[in-house]
């Protein structure tokens, strides 16, 4: 059965993007009858908060998003990315990584252009196994790797120049997102992924690493982000666009999921509506793969 997936990390409110991620990734699943669960990446140690992810739970409840199973957080997964650890480590794909982020700043060759992304130039590479107390990146094969993205055609990405081998377990014992990711995906038997154009430059990644632990690979596709009125980030604005702030300014989550819903290709305007009125709407191919500008009148 298909099966989608959300995935955002609770580092903060979920704002218009994000909301419009969740949105298209259930869509796409309740389409065509599959399921869709919501995981939290709350990984990331001290950034991530409790009450944050329940607030975001909130926000997706009061669009109709509600998971299929309980909610899973990351942060109660650690046995599953050690167990995936070790598998890697006995297949001979980790290594220890001994660079300080200054080193990592000064070894790294310029951002990869358009996202800001800088390969690790894999400095440690040589270097024994010291055991899982260490920060471990995976040794990537080299090549390319191609794929297809439901929205932005075939791709082909060497994750060797856009991440290099990526860390996925840290000095300060947090597992990275990558394996979680991964892991997760994996575990749940998730068919399709959809998330921000953002995450783009790291699929081709996370695709090796799905091959190293002998998992299957999802169908992906990667969301134009939500702009500013006039075109490219919102940046700070996009604090001003949550379910909440918006409600403070009269506009109803309906209202909001009609502006979604239009955004994504199932509705000739902006009207206010359910979640599950656009289900039987929803076809990728009337999926904008540009960013959408949100309405000047939010923000
Ligand atoms: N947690 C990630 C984020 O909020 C998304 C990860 C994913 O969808 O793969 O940006």
């Amino acid at each position: 059965m298909p099966l989608g997936r959300f995935a955002p990390s609770p580092t903060g409110l979920l704002h218009l993007g994000n909301l419009r991620t969740a949105l298209a990734s259930w869509l796409s699943a309740r389409a065509v009858g599959g399921g869709w669960i919501v995981r939290m990446e709350d990984v990331d140690g001290p950034r991530c908060r409790r009450e944050l992810g329940e607030a975001q739970l909130r926000d997706l409840d009061a669009l109709g998003l509600v998971s299929d199973v309980p909610v899973v957080w990351q942060s109660d997964r650690g046995s599953a990315y050690r167990e995936a650890l070790a598998a890697l480590q006995a297949g001979d794909l980790l290594y220890p990584c001994l660079c300080t982020r200054k080193d990592l700043q000064t070894l790294a060759s310029a951002p990869h252009a358009e996202d800001g992304l800088r390969p690790y130039p894999g400095r440690c590479r040589e270097r024994d196994w010291e055991g899982f107390d260490r920060a471990l990146r995976l040794r990537l094969p080299e090549g390319p790797v191609a794929w297809e993205d439901r929205l932005l055609g075939p791709q082909m990405d060497d994750p060797g120049a856009l991440t290099g081998d990526p860390l996925l377990f840290r000095r300060d014992g947090c597992f990275a997102y990558h394996l979680a990711v991964a892991v997760d995906d994996g575990a749940k038997g998730v068919t399709e992924v959809v998330r921000g154009a953002d995450l783009r430059p790291v699929t081709a990644t996370h695709i090796r690493l799905q091959e190293a632990l002998g998992l299957p690979r999802p169908a992906y596709a990667h969301l134009g982000l939500v702009a500013a009125p006039e075109g490219g980030r919102l940046g700070k604005r996009a604090g001003a666009l949550g379910l909440e702030a918006l409600a403070e300014r009269g506009v109803s989550a309906e209202a909001v999921l009609g502006w979604l819903g239009w955004s994504l290709g199932c509705l000739e305007r902006p009207e206010p509506c359910r979640a599950e009125d656009l289900a039987p709407r929803f076809d990728w191919r009337r999926v904008p793969p540009g960013e959408v500008r949100v309405p000047a009148a939010w923000a």
